[in-house]
């Protein structure tokens, strides 16, 4: 996959080149560039920004610099045909699970990172008719910029792509994945720590009591936090026998 990002603080995606997603990187599975925004701005103090017209509080970034930036990526010699460009926004469609599965299948995606009141609307609406454009919000908060809402949907889209995480069946039994349901706790040894005791059913080398038991757990806990993310046919199950270990 390749993912290009266009922003005005380049530097926060040093990032990138860390752990599983700087690895996968390395092997050419997924190609990043950076772009900087104020590298289309030609002005003395290479400005990306303008006062609100209609008047109001704070800056709106000129849509020149992103034209330019954009037609640079778009029109590159070798690029894709059909990128999808995502603008983060808190006004836009919110990121899910699901809506990562979805962009791990994409050969193209470029991140357009706003800063101060975002973007001049025209530049969605230009870039809109020229190619597959979405707003999306990473949750109902605001941030200062873009940049840290691209990092995080890059590294939930970047472990889905075959090969960037080692073990496959790691990323099934997620939190989110198929089931819509919350994971289980985990643990790992010691089998005692601190007083508190591994849950006897996770020693038992009962496998179908094993599962069964982080079946209960996962529904409980869904029930709990996230009531609204349990299936229908569920919200009579679990409170089984293991329920109160
Ligand atoms: N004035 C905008 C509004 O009320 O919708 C907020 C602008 S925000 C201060 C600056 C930039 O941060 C946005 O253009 C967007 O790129 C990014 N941003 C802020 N919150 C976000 C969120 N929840 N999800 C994705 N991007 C976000």
């Amino acid at each position: 996959m390749r993912i290009d990002i266009v922003s005005i603080f380049p530097g926060y995606f040093d990032v990138l080149e860390l752990s599983l997603l700087g690895k996968a990187k390395q092997r050419g599975l997924i190609e990043v560039g950076v772009h900087d925004l104020r590298d289309a701005a030609h002005d003395r103090h290479r400005t990306v920004d303008d006062t609100p017209t209609g008047g109001g509080a704070g800056m709106v970034m000129k849509p020149e610099p992103w034209g330019e930036a954009l037609d640079g990526i778009l029109e590159a010699e070798g690029a894709d045909p059909d990128p999808l460009i995502i603008f983060p926004s808190p006004a836009g469609e919110v990121f899910t699970q699901r809506m990562a599965r979805e962009l791990a299948g994409e050969r193209h995606l470029v991140f357009g990172c706003g800063r101060y009141e975002g973007i001049d609307q025209r530049v969605f609406e230009e870039y809109g008719s020229r190619a597959r454009v979405k707003l999306v919000s990473i949750g109902d908060y605001v941030l200062n910029g873009g940049e840290v809402a691209t990092i995080a949907m890059i590294e939930a889209i970047a472990r889905l792509i075959p090969g960037v995480v080692g073990n496959p069946e790691s990323l099934v039994e997620e939190s989110h994945e198929e089931d819509g349901l919350l994971e289980y706790p985990s643990y790992t040894k010691p089998a005692e720590w601190r007083g508190r005791a591994v849950p006897p059913v996770l020693l038992s080398g009962n496998h179908a009591a094993i599962a069964e038991w982080r079946r209960e757990q996962s529904i409980e806990r869904t029930r709990a936090g996230r009531p609204e993310l349990l299936p229908r046919e569920l919200r009579g199950e679990a409170r089984g026998r293991h329920a109160a270990e």
